[in-house]
């Protein structure tokens, strides 16, 4: 690397990285977008569901040209014991119309896509270079620095996911205590178009994403997912590490748990495995956002600690493209300006409180805290799935009506009145 002076560094290639990259080389700045992979999307890591306004919003009709994989129509929850599972299944054609809701990606794909974007506006993308340490001068964020080598730059973005070393070193941030991140554990699994599309009963390029709650994840606080791609089927768990180290339960364990349930064991029969993974999610809501700028440096995506799960939908990729958007305005008007301090650059934090992104993470604030109840991964599934066991099974006996039998199966499971009303209450709070 020679010793140049560009507008803007963005160090890492993800969806906010090169969203970021994009938009500024789009409006004349000198960027350069490094990336520690080969190439950008080769270390990503997401279950793949991509819910794309935002990014429309930015490249208009983006699923034209970008690699989707399929448009999803079908969401499933699935409530799972070891026998047992009580789905809700939902499908709404009208996401199947521009501009569309969510599609699947393979990051491999689609983040290489993204950041040929910013390639193609004038950013300059450097792979392959782990970026060491940022460089500062009086305490201001310079460049950065990569073995013996520097850059400099007005401003240096951290787009470096979801431990970033970066704003840890710039010290906007402290190390992520475990309870405030989650492991997630991904495998991508070959199977050809049409036994996908017949197993799923889906048609053309629609897809469906499942989101598994209960002994999927072996008690362990989280929840697992099944998405279909074209030719794959993206399947995970997201669990809490805290959790995981309490139970000394190794991720990989729960995993093969998960592929063996009587519900996930006849959705991935037959296919071939072609990607195993493991990666961070941050899960800790708005209590675990670093501080977001500081003289000549701003922090974006995962990196900034936007993240959201809430039981249905698990969230990232949509804030960090929302963050880059922020990022990108606020560094326009800071050059306007001439002006790289924390206070030039403060409009970043201004953007991003008035944007969907953080309406969303506060909407759902208290979503972590909610999911750290135990029952939510045992004793609910086990009493959902219990009463409909005894709605449904005909002993020869006479039969309670509906009422009588939902207090049995109350009486008998580990949950009290009192829990259920207490978490139903909760649940409304948070989600
Ligand atoms: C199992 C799992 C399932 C998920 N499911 C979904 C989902 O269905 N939908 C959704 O929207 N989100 C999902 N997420 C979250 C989503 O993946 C993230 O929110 C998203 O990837 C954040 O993008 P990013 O660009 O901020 O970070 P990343 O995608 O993590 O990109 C960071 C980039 O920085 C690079 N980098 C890091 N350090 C350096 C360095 N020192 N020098 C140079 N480069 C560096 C990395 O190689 C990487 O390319 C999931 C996450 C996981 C783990």
């Amino acid at each position: 690397m020679a010793e140049d002076k560009f507008d803007v560094i963005i160090v890492g290639a993800g969806v906010a990285g090169s969203t970021a990259a994009y938009l500024l080389a789009r409006q004349g700045l000198d960027v350069v977008l490094i990336e520690r992979g080969p190439y950008p999307g080769s270390k990503n890591l997401s279950g793949g569901v991509l819910y794309g306004r935002v990014l429309h919003e930015l490249i208009p009709d983006f699923w034209e040209e970008a690699p989707v994989e399929r448009c999803i129509t079908n969401q499933v929850i699935s409530f799972v014991t070891g026998e047992a599972s009580f789905n809700i299944d939902f499908k709404n054609q009208a996401f199947n119309r521009p501009p569309y809701n969510a599609f699947t990606v393979l990051r491999a794909k689609f983040d290489r896509w993204l950041a040929e974007q910013a390639e193609e506006a004038g950013a300059m993308l450097v792979p392959g270079i782990k970026v060491d340490r940022v460089l500062r001068d009086e305490g201001r964020v310079v460049g950065i620095a990569a073995g013996d080598e520097e850059m400099f730059a007005d401003v240096v973005i951290a787009a470096d996911g979801a431990t970033s070393f970066l704003a840890q070193e710039a010290g906007l941030r402290e190390r992520i205590p475990t309870h405030q991140v989650a492991t997630g554990v991904k495998q991508v699994i070959g199977l050809p178009r049409e036994t996908i599309e017949e197993r799923f009963h889906l048609t053309g390029n629609e897809g469906v994403a499942y989101t598994i709650v209960g002994c999927a994840t072996h008690g362990v606080a989280g929840g697992g997912f099944l998405y279909t791609n074209l030719d794959s089927l993206s399947v995970g768990l997201v669990m809490r590490l805290d959790d995981l180290v309490r139970q000394k339960i190794k991720p990989a364990e729960v995993v093969e748990e998960f592929l063996a349930n009587p519900l996930i064991a006849p959705l991935v029969r037959g296919g071939k495995l072609l990607e195993y993974g493991a990666h961070l999610v941050p899960e800790g809501g708005v209590a675990m956002m670093p501080r977001l700028y500081a003289d000549g440096m701003l922090v974006i995506g995962d990196a900034a600690g936007l993240g959201i799960n809430n039981g249905f939908t698990i969230r990232g990729m949509d804030l960090a493209i929302g963050s880059a958007r922020a990022a990108a305005e606020a560094i326009l008007e800071a050059k306007a300006a001439s002006n790289y301090s924390a206070a030039g650059l403060s409009a970043y934090s201004r953007k991003l409180d008035a944007s969907f992104v953080m309406a969303d993470m506060r909407t759902y604030a208290l979503a972590p805290r909610f999911f750290e109840n135990d029952r939510l991964y045992t004793a609910y599934p086990e009493l959902l799935t219990g009463l409909l066991t005894q709605i449904y099974d005909q002993p020869a006996q006479p039969k309670e009506h509906l009422l009588p039998t939902l207090m049995k199966s109350l009486k008998s499971s580990d949950v009290s009145l009192m829990d259920l009303a207490r978490d139903m209450l909760a649940g409304v709070r948070a989600l």
